[in-house]
């Protein structure tokens, strides 16, 4: 089969490589979509401390079963599926007290997509494949995996009726974000520096749109949008730079709070006034990851129909052409591409 095989930074080559074998208790997967994302980005630059190479880029898939391991009783061959890329131990401590984005045993698999097969390990079959609902598209189907990280954050926020949000950052990610406050009653400010993602975020219900480049001061912009200039209720982060974290923080009113969403790279700080934080009872809030719960509840959503998720796609590719798309997520052309294989 074809697959896009990383070797070390910026080193991706497309080659021959034989189909994966599966186990007894897994599924074999033909690839029908898979799609870019932030962290394929990130992976691609300079590589992951939890994969040495040579290893499969890409993990946001969905596709047809074409194989099925003697011991698997849910799942069968021509079912359309979608996956999640990781699946919790289920009896660590983490685990055990509910965090289980936590988990100390964590099954995470964030390779192997941009392939034409892929096989689906035991944990993730039992915690998170889905079979994917007539109606929905394979593309469709392929935002499982950043929806749900969405819903954690969403859900953290604890937004009500009436609030005012900022996001900060209009990348797929962002727009997620921006479609699950407007779902939950927010009114939603959202700030990027390219006028393409922040057209897209008006189109996809953004009350105000803010371009960063033809701002003074975007902390006190922002706040002059918000009753009494006090801030906004929530402010979340979707963009994973330190400085944009720490404005984030300085945009929430006293009471309010700071969902830090986008992973920056390792080793950076951010400054936190004290004042503002402690007189301001301030929540300042880090998300990570998913559980099962929230791809269960991204499935749903996906299957609702509710979230748009075909105006995030800019392009679709062949694998063929994954150095072309490649390329493109390096200088952050575009928003998401879907590749074909
Ligand atoms: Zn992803
Ligand atoms: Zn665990």
């Amino acid at each position: 089969m074809k697959a896009a095989v990383y070797y070390a930074p910026e080193k991706v080559k497309l080659e021959k490589i034989p189909i994966p074998k599966i186990k007894e208790e897994e599924v074999l997967v033909r690839v029908k979509v898979a799609l870019t994302c932030g962290t394929d980005r990130k992976l691609y630059l300079r590589g992951h401390p939890l994969f040495s190479p040579p290893f499969i880029l890409g993990h946001e898939f969905a596709g047809e079963i074409v194989k099925v391991g003697e011991k698997v009783k849910k799942f069968k061959k021509r079912m359309r599926v979608v996956a999640a890329n990781s699946a919790p131990c289920h009896h660590c401590f983490y685990c055990k007290i509910g965090k289980e984005e936590l988990c100390e045993n964590f099954f995470i698999r964030l390779s192997g997509a941009f392939a034409e097969y892929i096989n689906i390990p035991k944990p993730i079959i039992k915690d998170n494949l889905f079979e994917i609902p007539e109606g929905i598209s394979y593309q469709e189907a392929a935002f499982l995996e950043p929806l749900a990280c969405v819903i954690h954050g969403i859900e953290e926020s604890e937004i009500k009726l009436g609030d005012t949000v900022v996001i900060n950052g209009a990348g797929p990610i962002g727009l997620l974000f921006l479609q699950l406050a407007k779902l939950q009653g927010a009114r939603v400010i959202i700030v990027d520096l390219s006028k393409e993602r922040l057209s897209l975020a008006h189109k996809l219900g953004a009350d105000e749109i803010l371009n960063i480049n033809q701002l003074k001061d975007e902390v006190k912009t922002v706040k002059n949008l918000t009753l009494g200039k006090r801030g906004v209720d929530i402010a979340i982060e979707a963009a994973g730079i330190p400085k944009v974290w720490e404005s984030t923080i300085a945009m929430v009113r006293r009471g309010g709070k700071a969902i830090l969403f986008g992973g920056c790279p390792p080793k950076t700080a951010i400054k936190i006034d004290t004042e503002d934080f402690h007189y301001g009872e301030l929540t300042i809030k880090g998300i990570f990851h998913h559980t099962p719960d929230y791809t269960r509840k991204a499935f749903n959503l996906i299957g609702q129909k509710v979230i748009d998720t075909n105006s995030l796609i800019t392009a679709q590719y062949s694998l063929g052409e994954i150095k072309k798309v490649l390329k493109k997520i390096i200088t952050r052309e575009g928003l998401k591409f879907a590749i074909i294989p």
